[in-house]
């Protein structure tokens, strides 16, 4: 064999496994597709679970420093009236840590300088697997291929060594679409807000260094839809009746740097362990964003697992015991946020009026609990 542990995909889920592996004294291999790291110009919400996981891993000094803390999320509506605001302080406090916003390329970079040198092999694409003996062979685009002891799948939501073993995993498309873009902070915006309206959600997320991570979606029948075709002209003539400051954020930024894509998240699945291959982060349970716990749910997988081939010297019962850890909670996160997604697209205005007073009605305890549940996490 040429590796005994490798890890296929280089993103947040692959290079935490590759660090919380490194912990327990496993050097594994990450395979990553692309041939040079380019930051995606998006930002991530951190939620205090996610940061526990860090905190785990020693390595949560390192990721606040490059975040910005949140205290509270607001969701407002189009005219910028409160719908709701959650305080997470007294949540995190039982944690012991807070959320933070962090600018992707910040974060990969803060887990890249955690590794060895020499521990990411760059520009190969999986594209096949095959069973040999206990291990198994990846082949790569490039036509070249690897012999491994054991597989950690890290590859993403489109993981093709997934659909391989599971050829009837499906991808659902959430029916709305979204662009996301990072600006100045001019105004000194320190509220992180969500504003539900008819023509669309905005949300508005302050970052270190004097940033602000914006995103935008809409509903749309079909993915892949003539919306791809949208300037930023047209997305500020859609949120044109949304209060300040959504068109000025969108205006502000360049058009090249509007990153679009439709929503889609995995079909939940029963199986992430097969024998000596492991399903993590997004190949396992892609989730849609509204909760924003898709990187949060990957970053705990890496504790878990390391925590679970702690435990269990053979390396299948272990990946086994890893997936009786993780379904219940990840299909739950998955299936929470498609929900919240349905109740925060609605875009009709009678219905959409409806929702607000709804969700204004809704007892705080209600948010506070729901916050609880996604922070509660056990690693062992
Ligand atoms: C609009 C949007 C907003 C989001 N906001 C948040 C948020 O605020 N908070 C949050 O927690 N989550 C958020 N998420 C979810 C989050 O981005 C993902 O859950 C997270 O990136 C998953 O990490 P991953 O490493 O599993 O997959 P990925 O980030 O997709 O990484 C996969 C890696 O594998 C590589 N790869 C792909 N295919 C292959 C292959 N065949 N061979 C080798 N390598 C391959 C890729 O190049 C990539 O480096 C958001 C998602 C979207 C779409």
């Amino acid at each position: 064999m040429d590796h005994v542990f490798t890890i296929i995909g280089g993103g947040i889920a692959g290079l935490t496994t590759a660090i919380a592996l490194k912990r327990i004294g496993i050097d594994a291999v990450v395979v990553e597709a692309t041939p040079e790291f380019r930051p995606v110009g998006a930002g991530l919400s951190l939620a205090a679970n996610a940061m526990q996981a860090f905190r785990e891993l020693g390595i949560a000094d390192a990721v606040i420093a490059a975040g910005r803390k949140i205290d509270a999320l607001t969701i407002l509506d189009q005219k910028g009236n409160v719908i709701n605001r959650t305080n997470t302080e007294q949540v995190n406090a039982k944690y012991g840590i807070s959320n933070f916003s962090i600018h992707r390329a910040a974060l990969h970079d803060v887990l890249y300088s955690l590794l060895p040198p020499g521990s990411i092999t760059r520009g190969k694409r999986s594209c096949d697997i095959e069973e040999v003996g206990d291990g198994y062979c990846v082949f790569f685009e490039d036509g070249s291929s690897i012999l491994t002891n054991h597989l950690i799948v890290a590859e993403g939501i489109h993981s093709p060594i997934r659909n391989k073993i599971l050829p009837a995993s499906k991808l659902r498309y959430a029916g709305y679409t979204c662009w996301r873009g990072i600006v100045k902070n001019e105004k000194q915006i320190t509220t992180v807000s969500e504003t539900w309206g008819t023509g669309g959600r905005f949300g508005i997320v302050p970052l270190a260094n004097e940033q602000i991570y914006w995103f935008a979606t809409k509903n749309v029948k079909e993915p892949g839809s003539k919306l791809k075709e949208f300037k930023r002209s047209d997305l500020a003539y859609n949120f044109r009746d949304y209060h300040e400051p959504v068109v000025d954020l969108i205006n502000a930024t360049p058009q090249e740097h509007i990153i679009w894509n439709d929503i889609f998240d995995l079909e939940p699945i029963s199986n992430y362990a097969f024998g000596n291959l492991v399903l993590i982060g997004d190949a396992a349970h892609a989730t849609t964003p509204n909760l924003g716990q898709g990187a949060c749910m990957a970053i705990e997988d890496a504790v878990v697992l390391a925590n679970c081939l702690k435990k269990h010297s053979n390396v299948p019962d272990a990946f086994r015991s890893f997936q009786e850890k993780r379904l219940k909670r990840t299909h739950e996160i998955v299936k929470g946020s498609w929900r919240l997604g349905k109740m925060a697209q609605i875009e009709n205005a009678f219905l959409s009026k409806a929702r607000n007073l709804l969700f204004r009605m809704i007892p705080q305890s209600v948010y506070e609990k729901q916050i609880d549940d996604l922070f509660n996490v056990n690693f062992e």
